[in-house]
């Protein structure tokens, strides 16, 4: 199936169908579904221990789905997995840049490993920071860079291979506020320029805008799922925090307080 084919056939660019996963006896996803659908910008809503990572690490591969399925554009990752992860990206909660090399030849790696010749990913690079200033960086070591700096370099690296769906793991976790609106901005930007999906985990409702697909995971569980309009009607309530807490029995502002502390 071609690109263009996928972009017309209405395919969700995530499908996660009754996935369960245990650590030994402690269930931490418990016959979880819902979808991302193509371009919509997801946010995966839930307080610590809630399963977030343990889902991205089953979308990733890093651990095997033994309960359920999981699809990437109709590819399903156990049956089909190289087809499946070439369509992805990922931005982990761990830092991955190799400090000691320069941010080209971090993102050169990546590149190369995703079978684009040094002139395409030199192409590819300029055109993802084109405007921005770190990329006047580019020769710097990543240990030269601040926080900030280096999520948004692990941002470019996500999407350098053109991926069509991008998870994104509590990527502003640790971040002051500016630098936190900042990678919200850049992704939020790069999604819409390039018509990609992204599943962009978080506990902080302050990141989810009136636009975005919401799910809630709580406990393992999908407690909700739909546009924020939809969510809020649906509990009764005025706001997304309000529905959040009357869903999870949490209170979001203190949810958000407990984390950033
Ligand atoms: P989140 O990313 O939403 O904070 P996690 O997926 O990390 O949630 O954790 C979900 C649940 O699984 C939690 O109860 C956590 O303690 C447990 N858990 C996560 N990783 C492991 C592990 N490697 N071994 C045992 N339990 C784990
Ligand atoms: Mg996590």
């Amino acid at each position: 199936m071609s690109e263009s084919d996928e972009t017309t056939t209405g395919l969700p660019a995530l499908k996660v169908n009754g996935v369960s996963h245990s650590y030994g006896q402690r269930k931490a996803l418990d016959d979880v579904s819902f979808h991302v659908p193509q371009g919509s910008f997801t946010a995966l809503l839930g307080p610590n221990g809630a399963g977030k990572s343990t889902l991205f690490s089953l979308i990733t591969r890093l651990f095997d789905v033994r309960h359920g399925s999981i699809e990437i554009l109709g590819h399903d990752l156990s049956r089909d997995p190289g087809e499946a992860l070439r369509r992805l990206g990922v931005v982990f909660q761990a830092r991955t840049l190799d400090l000691d090399l320069s941010i080209r030849q971090n993102l050169a790696y990546h590149a190369a490993l995703h079978g684009l010749s040094g002139s395409a990913a030199r192409r590819r690079i300029d055109e993802i920071l084109a405007g921005n200033a770190l990329h006047d960086r580019l020769g710097d070591k990543a240990r030269n860079l601040s926080g900030g700096q280096l999520r948004s370099i692990e941002i470019v690296r996500a999407f350098i291979h053109r991926p069509r769906l991008i998870l994104l793991d509590e990527p502003t976790v640790g971040l002051d506020i500016r630098s936190r609106a900042a990678i919200l901005a850049e992704v939020r930007r790069l999604v819409n320029e390039e018509g990609v999906s992204a599943l962009w985990a978080t506990h902080l409702i302050d990141e989810i805008d009136e636009t975005d697909r919401v799910v809630v995971l709580h406990h393992g569980k999908v407690l909700a799922e739909g546009n924020v309009p939809e969510i809020v009607a649906a509990e009764g309530v005025g706001s997304i925090s309000d529905a959040f807490t009357q869903l999870t029995g949490l209170e979001a502002r203190k949810v958000q307080a407990e984390m950033v502390a």
